[in-house]
């Protein structure tokens, strides 16, 4: 029987759309997407004319990243603009050039001993894979002992940690992804942000998919993925049954049996999956009547380890015109965000160290949109599930069923993940058609 689908995709957020739209280009997509909105936990909100990414989304290496790499791939870029020179906000009320944007903002910080980090960032240049691989076992305070890190140089990397990996805890972050992520950041560049928001993101993956006749039905969702002989057949969603070649899911691996009879995987894979550590964090959007701050660069803080920037001064599409978006976010543990008090603690200090440096804000504010979000990327990077010790992007015994987005194994940290495991994903699918 012929099936009205090559690829179902269970999922429209961006790791869904980005694998529907580069899958289109060899057969019939239809993607499953159970809200009412596509773009999951990188969704985009319309408040008065301003355009709330969801909390600070900068893209790491722009159109040098798996996503950029696909967008250009399907023939729909979009622009990335790269940030200005970033600031650290320390503790003591004081700013500093952070040090990320080469060796002049390195001698120009007081933030970092300057011949220890040039020294340091030398080393993580020449750095190769196995080097890294040695280390994603080891914690940052492991590593800090061992080498005999630099107090100062500590803070920076810990700061680095919070921002790059999401992790501000030292203690389980894993140095040799943390190192791994410096070094493509210094061969490839920074973060930057797309031109108009993640809306210009979405809108190109959703052309494509549309342009080569695939589908994205919202509201729709998959209660059950169907396996017959050790072969996915197809989902079922509410009574409906729809049939397809190939089931790509990018449901976090954490929720996957939900809708996944568990007993088909190997128990093993089904603990690893279920006890996946996700990063937690707390944003804060500020939606203001003028620009208060002309900052085109990043913004960290110390304390609270946080990070921020101002959307509409890179991009003043995403606020109406003369008014002004910033957007600041911090790393939580787990346990914290899911108890009240600490929660509302943590939002606090957030807010209080925001308005310390911008006290203006309070003058200006039209809106303020605080999120709470109990998984920020699928997977925390640290030492218990570096890239290695994460799910691979197939499941044993279970013939054309594919798992793919910010949980599973993939080069990089926090968004990055998903899109570099989407790329792995299509080259698997790929290669398998072809030889078939
Ligand atoms: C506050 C915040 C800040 C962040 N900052 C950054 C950043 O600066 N840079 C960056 O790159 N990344 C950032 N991230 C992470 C990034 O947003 C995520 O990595 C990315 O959105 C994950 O996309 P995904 O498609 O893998 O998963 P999701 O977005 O979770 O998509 C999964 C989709 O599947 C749908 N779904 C679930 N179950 C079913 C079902 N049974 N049937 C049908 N559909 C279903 C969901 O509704 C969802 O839309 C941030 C995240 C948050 C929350």
């Amino acid at each position: 029987m012929n099936n009205d689908f090559k690829y179902i995709v269970i999922g429209a957020g961006i790791a869904g759309l980005h694998i529907g739209a580069l899958l289109s280009q060899n057969g019939k997509v239809l993607i499953l997407e159970k809200a009412k909105n596509i773009g999951g936990r990188a969704r985009v909100v319309d408040i008065g004319g301003f355009k709330l990414d969801y909390g600070p989304h900068p893209v790491k290496f722009g159109s040098k990243s798996a996503l950029g790499i696909s967008l250009n791939e399907i023939g729909k870029p979009v622009d990335f603009i790269k940030p200005g020179g970033s600031w650290a906000f320390l503790e003591n009320g004081k700013k500093t050039l952070f040090p990320t944007g080469g060796i002049m903002a390195v001698i120009k910080s007081d933030l970092v001993p300057t011949i220890k980090t040039l020294k340091f960032m030398i080393k993580v240049i020449k750095m190769k894979q196995n080097d890294f691989k040695q280390l994603y076992d080891l914690s940052l305070v492991e590593w800090f002992n061992r080498e005999n890190i630099h107090p100062k140089l500590q803070r920076f990397l810990i700061m680095a940690s919070s921002s790059m990996q999401v992790n501000p805890f030292p203690e389980r972050s894993s140095a040799g992804e943390l190192l791994h992520n410096i070094h493509r950041v210094l061969k490839k560049g920074s973060v930057f942000y797309p031109k108009r928001g993640w809306n210009s993101i979405f809108n190109s993956f959703s052309e494509k998919i549309h342009e080569n006749k695939g589908e994205i039905r919202l509201d729709s969702e998959v209660k059950e993925i169907i396996v017959e002989s050790s072969k996915v057949v197809g989902v079922k969603i509410d009574n409906e049954i729809i049939r397809a070649d190939k089931i790509i899911s990018t449901i976090p691996v954490q929720h996957l049996f939900t809708i996944l009879d568990d007993k088909l995987c190997e128990k093993k894979f089904v603990e690893k999956c279920k006890n996946l550590r996700p990063t937690t964090g707390i944003s804060i959007d500020f939606c203001l009547s003028k620009p208060i701050s002309n900052l085109k660069g990043i913004i960290f803080f110390e304390n609270p380890y946080a990070f921020g920037f101002i959307p509409s001064n890179l991009s003043p599409e995403v606020a109406p015109q003369g008014h002004s978006l910033m957007s600041f976010f911090t790393a939580t543990d787990l346990d914290d965000i899911r108890n009240k008090d600490k929660m509302k603690e943590i939002h606090r200090n957030l807010r209080d160290a925001i308005l310390q440096f911008f006290p203006n804000i309070e003058n200006y504010l039209l809106h303020e949109r605080p999120l709470f979000s109990e998984m920020v990327d699928g997977v925390e990077i640290n030492i218990e599930q570096h890239q290695l010790k994460r799910p691979g992007n197939k499941i044993k015994n279970i013939k054309n069923l594919y798992i793919t987005g910010d949980s599973v194994g993939g080069e990089g940290a926090g968004g990055d993940v998903g899109h570099e495991s989407v790329r792995n994903t299509y080259k698997l699918i790929k290669d398998e058609e072809f030889v078939l």
